[in-house]
């Protein structure tokens, strides 16, 4: 592995070398993460303090929300203004399912196309720690190779949303119009991360939709306040439609204006409590992937099930055998 040259064909900004190193960033064997390392030492050490941060936006919905319309809608604008745009996807189910929610980057078709953009999907690396530092990793390398914008598109599973916030600048939130009841489906948490929030599908040729869109919004905007009290950035509730373009340059406005509340010491205060917390995020998912892969777990594992399952041990004493099997070594 030639990480000189790879380095020198990503600051080029070559396509080939782009993909060639996120593929060796999200690989988990031992002899490529010792060459990722090489790699993302190599670019930070190039990087120039000074130059402008890339905007870093996360996207997040449920399935069938527009996310990916949406982000084919947003990235075509703006490359079009001369934008490079970099998208990214955590899609944690795909390693349960072997299949992803978030679909493949056939969905984003003109985009896909545009040489201004690079358009990568969720790899599949066993845990969501795992597919949260490849994606981190493959940020560092669009970054370095000149991509100004980086798009990271989730689902709502599990703690996918949270992580995907950790990573970006600001986040935002796809959603259709509720009113009523139905806002009780939001998860609430995803009220306490969002930055921006857009009712999506108000398509301009439908306006008694736009109009119940628009309405939903109101209330959306009213709920928030109950959620977030009085904090100092209200997260704008804004309407768009992601089919026909209608109001996106909107919601990227709003995110700009988010990054302007943020400042430029707001911002990078931000990402380095990102680095920290990310940091010890991914030593708890490497201690649980010992902890799993451990002998000395593995060989009283199944008598430990048995005897809790049975009822003849409870989870504390359960858990105490299993923390002394692995400390034993
Ligand atoms: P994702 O699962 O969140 O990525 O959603 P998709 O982008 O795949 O969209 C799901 C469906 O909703 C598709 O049939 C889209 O054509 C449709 N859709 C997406 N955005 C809009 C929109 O703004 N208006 C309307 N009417 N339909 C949309």
């Amino acid at each position: 592995m030639d990480v000189a040259a790879l380095v020198e064909g990503i600051r080029e900004g070559r396509r080939a070398q782009v993909a060639r190193a996120i593929t060796l960033v999200e690989s988990t064997a031992p002899r490529h993460r010792e060459a990722a390392r090489e790699l993302l030492t190599t670019l930070a050490e190039g990087t120039d303090a000074s130059a402008p941060l890339a905007t870093r936006v996360g996207i997040s919905g449920v399935p069938g929300v527009g996310k990916s319309t949406f982000i084919e809608s947003l990235g075509t604008q703006l490359v079009e203004a001369g934008h490079r745009v970099g998208v990214l996807a955590v899609d944690p189910s795909s390693v349960r399912t072997g299949g992803s929610v978030l679909g493949d980057k056939t969905r984003m078709a003109t985009l896909s196309t545009h040489p201004g953009a690079f358009i990568r999907p969720s790899p599949s690396a066993g845990t969501l720690g795992g597919v949260a530092r490849a994606t981190a990793q493959a940020m560092t390398v669009l970054e370095a190779a000149g991509f100004d914008v980086v798009l990271v598109e989730t689902v709502g599973v599990g703690q996918s949303e949270v992580t995907v916030a950790g990573m970006v600048d600001t986040f935002l939130f796809l959603t259709l119009a509720r009113t009523g009841d139905q806002l009780q489906g939001i998860k609430k948490g995803i009220l306490e991360i969002a930055d921006v929030i857009a009712v999506n599908k108000a398509d301009p040729e439908d306006p008694a939709r736009e109009m119940e869109a628009r309405g939903a919004a109101r209330e959306l905007a009213g709920a928030l306040r109950l959620v977030r009290g009085h904090a100092e950035w209200a997260p704008p509730v804004v309407t768009c439609s992601g089919l026909t373009g209608a109001r996106v340059d909107e919601v990227w406005e709003q995110i700009g204006t988010h990054r302007e509340h943020l400042g430029h010491a707001g911002l990078a205060r931000k990402r380095a409590e990102q680095q920290l917390d990310f940091t010890w995020a991914l030593v708890r998912d490497e201690l649980d992937q010992r902890l799993r892969h451990h002998p000395g777990v593995r060989a009283v594992q199944a008598e430990v099930r048995a005897a809790v399952l049975g009822g003849d041990l409870t989870a504390p004493l359960a858990a105490d055998r299993l923390l002394a099997a692995y400390d034993e070594g």
